[in-house]
């Protein structure tokens, strides 16, 4: 490990004092980045895998966003939604556009906020069905995540983001991801929506098989429930696709975004379909913050460029010179990895089983290695770099990681 200088070890400790504990940072100050290198308050730089957990999708020092945020800036910068502001109405016009499938928007600041509004409307949505008002449930699936409010976390099927929270809020169900007949068994005349990713995230970067989504589209049809696509992580271009369900070719009625949306600016959105939005109606919800002007004008910058195609081509190929990198280290490795799986930029390296244990001292040398990587779930290192990354900042990354790898004490055969 790199020994700190003074003034990384004094932040780090004060953050070890000052701070609610519930992260485990990696012990480096982060000062400021250009593409999708990043540099240390030590002048150390790293190549950025991680993008602030998938969300900073433009990377470091875009002029265009810079501009629009410094433009807003000497604007306004808060009304509340009990005035207007131009930037969240000209947003939510363009998301619309751009959705395919919706009619309204609710603005907040995050996802979990995001989809904590969906759960509302679609209870609400439900409340009002002539046909069963007395449905409440959600259901969800074993190994996603939503977000931490009480909610979500209870919409979050894994044990261990819900334990010692409880009591948890009811109407709640889970069904296992990507299992036509375990899912069906699961549905019911009581659920009023299905909330899914269209490719789980946290969980291990684990896509949803395109059938299985099918059949999930067509069942909330013949039962009349939502279908929600949580694409807080896989939306604004990161699979490849504007939206991971395009993959698919499956629309929701409800789609949740935050991270990529604000490429770096705190913002979430609802999108819902048709006449549904019209549940909650005035006074039924609201959050201050919800389409702060400053994060909106930096939005729109950002899904002009997400949906561009050079961006979009930038994905294809950024990703396919990732897979046949981490393919070819993996050879020179001697099986490293037992499989990649995910889309474009949001792509998921499984752990062979004797590396698994190894799993944070792994992401503790890329560090040291100058590559910064995340983990999914208990086996998976995952990469979601910005989009913009360039080639060289790719290789770049890839020498590192394998250079972290290498220099850890050898692995004993299994
Ligand atoms: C990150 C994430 C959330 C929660 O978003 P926050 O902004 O952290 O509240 C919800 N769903 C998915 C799929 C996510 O990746």
């Amino acid at each position: 490990m790199t020994t700190l200088s003074s003034d990384t070890r004094q932040l780090v400790d004060l953050a070890q004092a000052r701070l609610v504990p519930t992260y485990r940072q990696r012990e480096l100050i982060l000062d400021h980045g250009q593409g999708a290198t990043l540099w240390d308050i030590d002048g150390r730089d790293y190549i950025d895998f991680a993008a602030g957990i998938a969300v900073n999708a433009l990377g470091y020092g875009d002029a265009d966003v810079l501009a629009a945020l410094q433009e807003q800036a000497g604007r306004i910068w808060h009304t509340s939604n009990i005035f207007y502001s131009e930037p969240p109405l000209r947003l939510a016009d363009e998301l619309i556009a751009a959705s395919g499938f919706a009619q309204r928007v609710f603005f907040c600041n995050s996802g979990a906020e995001a989809n904590e509004a969906a759960i509302k409307l679609a209870r609400r949505w439900a409340t009002r069905q002539a046909r069963a008002p007395e449905r409440r449930t959600i259901l969800t699936f074993e190994g996603s995540f939503h977000g931490r409010t009480l909610a979500t976390v209870t919409a979050t099927a894994q044990p261990k983001y819900q334990a010692g929270f409880e009591p948890l809020p009811g109407g709640f169900r889970y069904a296992p991801y990507n299992d036509i007949v375990a899912f069906d068994a699961a549905f019911g005349d009581d659920v009023a929506a299905v909330l899914i990713e269209p490719v789980q995230g946290e969980g291990g970067v684990v896509p949803a098989d395109p059938a299985f989504l099918h059949f999930v589209r067509r069942r909330c049809d013949e039962a009349g429930a939502l279908l929600i696509f949580d694409e807080i992580q896989t939306g604004m271009g990161r699979t490849g696709r504007l939206w991971a369900h395009e993959h698919a070719g499956v629309k929701p009625d409800v789609m949740t975004l935050a991270k990529g949306l604000g490429a770096g600016f705190p913002i979430g959105a609802m999108l819902v379909a048709g006449d549904v939005a019209q549940v909650l109606d005035f006074g039924s919800h609201g959050t201050t913050f919800g389409g702060n002007p400053l994060a909106a004008a930096v939005a729109r910058v950002a899904l002009r460029k997400l949906s561009s195609s050079a961006i979009q081509d930038n994905v294809g190929a950024r990703a396919k010179q990732l897979r046949d990198g981490l393919a070819a280290l993996n050879t020179r490795l001697g099986g490293v990895f037992q499989g990649l799986r995910g889309h474009g930029l949001m792509l998921g390296a499984v752990l062979a089983g004797k590396w698994t244990p190894r799993i944070g001292e792994i992401l503790d040398a890329a560090a040291a290695n100058g590559v910064l990587v995340l983990q999914a779930g208990p086996e998976v290192l995952r990469f979601v770099p910005p989009l913009v990354i360039r080639e060289d900042e790719m290789s770049e990354g890839l020498d590192r990681l394998e250079r972290a790898l290498v220099s850890l004490p050898s692995v004993p055969a299994a």
